[in-house]
């Protein structure tokens, strides 16, 4: 592994460790480039601290992202918000 390859998996193993667990999957699908949507919504959750909510209520108009995030749906944005309440709960 080259001395590039080698720093950026170390930062990549670096940033998982404060990943919620409810979100790795999506930050992996991200950072395997298999989906763009996947890249979007780990963009904002990490903006926000990876809080739904706050990604739902985002006002930062001016962001390129931002008719592109995700979590805009209300319904599927409180039944998500449950589901990982529950989980964090749990930890
Ligand atoms: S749309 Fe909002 S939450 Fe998403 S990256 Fe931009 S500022 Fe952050």
């Amino acid at each position: 592994m080259c001395a590039d390859r080698k720093e950026q998996q170390e930062q990549i193993d670096k940033y998982r460790e404060v990943i919620p667990d409810a979100y790795l999957n999506i930050y992996d699908k991200a950072i395997k480039r298999t989906s763009r949507v996947a890249a979007v919504k780990a963009k904002c959750l990490d903006c926000t601290n990876w809080q739904r909510a706050e990604v739902r209520l985002c006002a930062v108009f001016s962001c390129p992202l931002w008719a592109y995030r995700p979590y805009q749906n209300v319904r599927e944005s409180k039944k998500v918000s449950k589901r990982t309440t529950l989980k964090e709960n749990l930890l």
